[in-house]
Order: C-alpha cells, then structure tokens, then sequence
C-alpha cells in the first residue's frame, strides 16, 4: 500500500511558516501584506474558493481584501478595478477568480494585472519567465508549485533520472508543472486528449500527474510500480451510498485502486487542494518582500 501524501499537513507548515514571514515583514519595515480577491458573479464553487483564500489570508496576518461584483459587471468597470488595485500601495497581490461570466475578455483581464502584483503566475511575464527558467522573480501558479512541493516532500528537489508524465495540458496545471518538472531535471512527457495508447505513457512514469477532469480516470494498472502519483483532479460525482442526491469529491485518479501499486500518492480531497492556497499565500507574501525591496525569506 502506497504513503498518503498528506496535503493538508504540508499546506499548514507551508501557511505557518508564511505567518511567520509576515510577522517578520511587520516588525522590520511595519508592512503588512495585502491580497484583493476579484469575484465576479454568483458561482457557488468560486464564493466557496474565494472565502478559502479569504480566510487564510487573514490567518497568515496579512489584508485581505474582497471585491464582489454583480454578474452584469461590464469590461471597463473590472478593468478599471484592477487598474486601481495595481496602483494600491496597500495591495501587493490580485487574484481575478476564474472563470469570468462570458461576456468578459477573461485573457485581457489577466493581462492588465501588474505581473509583479500576479500571484496566480498567469500574466505573460510570468509565464514567459517559467517558461525561460528565470523562477527567482516569477510568480509560478499555485497548482502546479503546491504539486511540486509535495512531489519533493517524496523525491526531494533533484529529479535527475526520473520520468515524469503529466496527463493534461491547461495554462493553470500542465503547462507550468511541466517547466517546473523539467528544472528540477526530470525527464518529462505531457499526455492530452489527442495521445495514444495514454495507459502506456502513464506506465512508464516515475512520477505521474494527473491533471485531465475525469472522474477516476486513470486505473491502477496504469500506474508504474512504486510510482509518485499527483491526481490534481477534483471531480464531483453522485454518492448515493450517502444518501439520495448526494455527492462525493474524487480525483482524477481511482485513488483505491491506484494505491496498490503506487509508492506514494495525494489523495482527494486533502491532497494538492489545500496546497494550492497554501502556495498563494506564499506568492503574497513573496510580492509584499520584493515591494518593500528584500529577499523573501520563504
Ligand atoms: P482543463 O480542462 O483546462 O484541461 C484538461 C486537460 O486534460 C486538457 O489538456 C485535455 O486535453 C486533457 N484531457 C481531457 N480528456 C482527456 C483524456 N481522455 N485523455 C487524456 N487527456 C485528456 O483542466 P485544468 O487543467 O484546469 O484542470 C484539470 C483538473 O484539475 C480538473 O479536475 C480541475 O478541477 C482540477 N484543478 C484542481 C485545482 C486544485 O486546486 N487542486 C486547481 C485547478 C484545477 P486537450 O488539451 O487535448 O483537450
């Protein structure tokens, strides 16, 4: 039976630890960080999101700061927001929930938050810096570097002479957690809907990230023996050994049938979902030392 990466466990060291910095930024220069939290629209599973990272924020020290806007909210009214949040010496990072209602230009919208104010590691600097291995001054998106940091809580930093497969190519998972992958010199393959024989790939996997949106799709025996296995997927699917109408969350891998054969593996929930707010903070806090002109000590 494999190790359980315990997400939540890691994601509380990694907010105590920015408390910590955040008392430090205070006492030395009397800064406090400060995060806007943009939401626009009614979304229940984004509210829910939003008060997450609310509420942490507040837990860490820092401002927390969340602008709720109606669904109607037209392009100008959010850009301008953003323009007056960028020149907010009191906010040193903006988040823009995703995904906008349709009618917003969501590219654009994220494209005029200032990329040293990026937390979420969207804005093109950013990506461009990942993409170019310049990480000392980008922001990394949080999925893909909260997966990082429990994969080297198994494999530690070096990745020398592994094999990697991430299934799933988005901007906010696959993407990033292949560069990612790739500094820290794993030998890495990025799956999607269009690759063949995708059991194979995934068999010959030292450490295997699932990032897809489908429900347990990734079995057992497409697990390599001893393989480090990430499942970023958060899939709600009916439960009906719960009770009429209810639902369950699962991953993007059959957890159960996974764990027989991997050497570790995050499970859902309380795997990568807590260290994904876990690593904004971190960007936060990270933003806050870089405005103030000092080395983040986190
Ligand atoms: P996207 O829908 O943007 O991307 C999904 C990727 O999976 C695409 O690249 C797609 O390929 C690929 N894919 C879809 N079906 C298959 C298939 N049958 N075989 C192989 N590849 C396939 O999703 P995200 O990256 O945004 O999110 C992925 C999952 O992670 C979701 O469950 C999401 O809820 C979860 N998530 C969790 C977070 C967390 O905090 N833990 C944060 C962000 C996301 P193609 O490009 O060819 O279409």
């Amino acid at each position: 039976m494999a190790q359980i990466i315990d997400g939540k466990a890691v994601a509380a060291e990694v907010t105590e630890g920015v408390k910590t910095a955040a008392e430090m930024l205070k006492a030395q220069t009397g800064m406090q960080p400060g995060l806007a939290v943009v939401i626009v629209g009614e979304d229940p599973a984004s509210k829910v999101y939003v008060a997450n990272k609310g509420r942490t924020a507040r837990a860490c020290g820092f401002l927390s700061v969340e602008h709720a806007l109606p669904d109607d909210t037209g392009q100008e009214a959010l850009m301008g927001l953003i323009d007056e949040l960028n020149g907010d010496p009191a906010i040193h990072g903006v988040l823009v929930q995703l995904p906008l209602p349709g009618h917003i230009d969501e590219g654009a919208v994220i494209q005029a938050i200032a990329p040293d104010k990026d937390v979420d590691g969207f804005h093109f600097t950013n990506v461009g810096k990942l993409g170019t291995g310049v990480t000392d001054s980008a922001f990394v998106p949080c999925t893909p570097a909260g997966s990082m940091l429990l994969i080297e809580s198994v494999l530690g930093k070096d990745l020398s002479g592994k094999n990697a497969v991430v299934v799933g190519r988005s901007n906010i998972v696959g993407k990033p957690m292949f560069n990612l992958l790739l500094a820290a010199n794993a030998t890495v393959t990025v799956a999607h809907s269009r690759t063949k024989d995708l059991p194979g790939l995934c068999r010959t996997a030292d450490i295997l990230v699932a990032a897809v949106g489908r429900p347990q799709m990734i079995k057992g025996n497409w697990v390599k023996p001893g393989a480090t296995v990430i499942d970023v997927g958060i899939n709600r699917i009916a439960a009906p050994e719960k009770g009429e109408g209810k639902t369950r969350l699962v991953g993007d891998v059959d957890f159960d049938d996974a764990a027989e054969a991997a050497g570790a593996i995050t499970p859902v929930p309380g795997g990568v979902g807590p260290m994904t707010i876990a690593m904004l903070m971190v960007n936060t806090i990270v933003a806050a030392y870089r405005s103030a002109g000092r080395t983040p000590p986190v």
